[in-house]
């Protein structure tokens, strides 16, 4: 299973797509990719089996955006299937999440703040993504709804979570906790990924999330936010591989 994510300059499509084959080796049984295209449409495009499944069906879809959010899965939670693959969304389809790692106490969450809700899917992840649709309808911003989510995860759980709010296209909200993420920054885009493998083709330079950490991110800019909501900074470090 693996993340990848876009904000910048270019064409997002290409850049998610090529990142999710170079994670392909971490496992998966289905994929799927969100771009908010410049048209101004969300598309959401998810497919069982491998990576070049979901580019057979992605050729026929315009797809030209400055960002996006694309997923490999490893079932945990509910079959392999299209419904199950992610980007999950929202009740009000202004939230895509992507997640890898495990919700464990998803069936509590559920019952006790989703009762309301139609779920798409069988997956743990939907009712992340639904919590934040929940947090934000009833007046929060975004990233403190993101927080509320995370901290009502149990101790048990983990997530590297990724996730883009419609009305704001070109920011990426991510977290991680047990879970590997990196954001990879550049010039003309920042990124977030599981492994540096999938974007050394963008970049070396890389800001590692400690666990419960959020971070904010635009094409210029890192925002970075421990656990109790406090700003903070971190020079990227570099990697001196080659790909
Ligand atoms: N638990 C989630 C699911 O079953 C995420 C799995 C993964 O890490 O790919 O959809």
């Amino acid at each position: 299973c693996g993340i990848v994510g876009y904000t910048g300059v270019n064409d997002a499509l290409p850049f998610l797509l090529g990142g999710l084959e170079k994670l392909e080796y971490r496992g998966y049984d289905s994929a799927g990719v969100y771009i908010h295209t410049d048209d101004g449409h969300d598309m959401l495009v998810k497919e069982k089996g491998r990576v070049k499944d979901l580019e057979k069906k992605v050729v026929n879809c315009k797809m030209q955006g400055h960002s996006g959010i694309a997923h490999t899965r490893w079932a945990t939670h509910g079959q392999p299937s299209i419904e199950n693959a992610h980007p999950h969304i929202s009740a009000d389809g202004r939230y895509y999440l992507v997640h890898n790692g495990v919700i464990e106490n998803y069936k509590q969450l559920k019952a006790d703040y989703l009762s309301d809700v139609v779920f798409k899917s069988q997956t743990d992840t939907e009712v992340a993504v639904q919590l934040v649709g929940k947090f934000a309808d009833a007046g929060m911003d975004t990233l403190s709804a993101f927080r509320k989510m995370i901290n009502l995860l149990n101790d048990d759980s983990s997530y590297a979570f990724l996730l883009i709010d419609a009305k704001t296209p070109g920011l990426l909200y991510t977290a991680k906790c047990k879970s590997p993420l990196l954001v990879g920054v550049s010039k003309t885009a920042n990124v977030v990924t599981s492994d540096a493998m999938a974007v050394l083709n963008l970049t070396k330079d890389f800001i590692e999330l400690r666990d419960g950490e959020i971070a904010v991110i635009s094409k210029e800019s890192v925002e970075l936010y421990d656990a109790a909501g406090q700003r903070s900074t971190r020079q990227p470090f570099h990697l001196d591989i080659d790909p």
